[in-house]
């Protein structure tokens, strides 16, 4: 596959601050609009039999879809770039590339919908997967079958922040012939490029901190093999789960503060972290940012941010339901990454789908409270959960 991302060399060496305020193009060619346009159409008129503008059917290819592409791709400084209706829709066409018979690994603490499309479809047509603690090497290698085709990690995972070794986990993948897919979601491209670390496939959920306002849903994958990405270019425009014209443009214009908004959402995160491990109804914080966190020391080395998610456990189960009541500015609804700060209950929510004896072997339990923490003023922040945690 040629690369459609025409700038993609011009705009490369930016730096990544720079890169998420100006995108691809950084405005339209033909009218010097600097919001870049929607195309909002299904079709595109062919000058003749022999020509084409570049486009001829949305499903196929749409020019605000790849201006988004280009966008993200570039972000992850990789070169090819696809975009899709959600999350689930850009691991699922990850997964289609997969056949029957063949292994794959997973990071065991994961989104629990993508084990639910694991075990629930692609079981199914016979695909096979381990759940393990990638964080351990040993554990990964020792998990290696004769038919593992790929190893499938989120780091840090969610919800326990477990943080996996990107670099030490891509040689073992690349000895054994094995594919390595990340999904990227919690720390973005602004934070951490898995591509740079030897990873060969990155997903995102777009509606996160792509987005970055709980307005849309979206979707990621980014790859640097112009083989593999002529594959999943076949499966989307073949099963046609794309992002729409107005969503990529939604998007697009998230990404603009991408930088802005992790750097404070960070910072927020951070104190009201510490904050939390001195609170007397905590149990423990799970935060990678505090350097008590195991894999602090790994996720320095192969990314430049903490991120601003944070698991903690209370001491007592029945101090959940009080809290989720009387929180009053953070909100209390599932979902991540977006400037407002946000609470879930992952055992009841995000997590529901995974089995009661793996939740517990992780840590999932009835006292496990995520927070997604947003943009707002941290002493409001810090005082709504004082007020709620009384
Ligand atoms: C939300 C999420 C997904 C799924 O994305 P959707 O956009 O909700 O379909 C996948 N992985 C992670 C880590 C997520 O947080």
């Amino acid at each position: 596959m040629k690369n459609k991302c025409k700038n993609i060399d011009n705009v490369k060496k930016r730096s990544i601050d720079t890169k998420v305020v100006h995108g691809n193009k950084s405005f339209d060619e033909k009218t010097g609009a600097i919001s870049f346009p929607i195309y909002q159409s299904a079709t595109f008129r062919h000058p003749s039999l022999t020509e084409t503008t570049g486009y001829d059917y949305s499903r196929l290819q749409n020019p605000t879809r790849e201006e988004v592409e280009c966008i993200v791709a570039n972000l992850e400084n990789g070169k090819h770039g696809f975009a899709f209706s959600s999350g689930m829709a850009a691991v699922s066409t990850v997964l289609t590339l997969f056949n029957s018979h063949d292994h794959i690994i997973v990071s065991e603490d994961l989104y629990g919908g993508t084990y639910r499309a694991f075990e629930e479809i692609y079981r199914k047509y016979g695909i096979t997967f381990s759940y393990i603690d990638t964080s351990s090497l040993k554990n990964t290698e020792e998990a290696i079958q004769e038919n593992t085709a790929a190893i499938f990690v989120e780091t840090p995972s969610n919800p326990m922040m477990r943080i996996t070794d990107i670099r030490g986990i891509s040689h073992l993948a690349r000895n054994k012939n094995v594919m390595l897919i990340v999904d990227n979601t919690f720390l973005t491209p602004y934070s951490q490029r898995p591509l740079e670390l030897g990873a060969d496939v990155i997903i995102h959920s777009g509606t996160k901190y792509l987005g970055g306002h709980n307005d849309t849903l979206a979707g990621f994958i980014v790859a640097n093999n112009d083989e593999l990405a002529d594959k999943i270019k076949l499966i989307q425009k073949t099963e046609g789960a794309v992002l729409s014209p107005f969503d990529s443009w939604l998007v697009i214009r998230g990404i603009k503060t991408l930088g802005i908004r992790l750097e404070r959402q960070q910072s927020n995160a951070l104190k009201i972290a510490k904050w939390l491990e001195n609170h007397h109804n905590v149990e423990q914080v799970y935060y990678i940012g505090l350097e008590s966190h195991p894999g602090y020391e790994i996720n320095r080395s192969q990314s430049t941010g903490s991120g601003a998610m944070i698991s903690f456990s209370v001491k007592d189960s029945s101090l959940v339901d009080s809290i989720l009541k009387k929180i009053k500015l953070i909100i209390y609804a599932e979902s991540l990454g977006g400037v407002e700060s946000l609470i879930t209950y992952p055992v009841m929510q995000t997590h529901a789908a995974i089995p009661v004896e793996i939740r517990d072997k992780l840590g999932v339990t009835d006292k496990l409270l995520r927070l997604s923490v947003g943009i707002e003023n941290v002493e409001d922040l810090i005082e709504d959960l004082k007020q709620a945690m009384e």
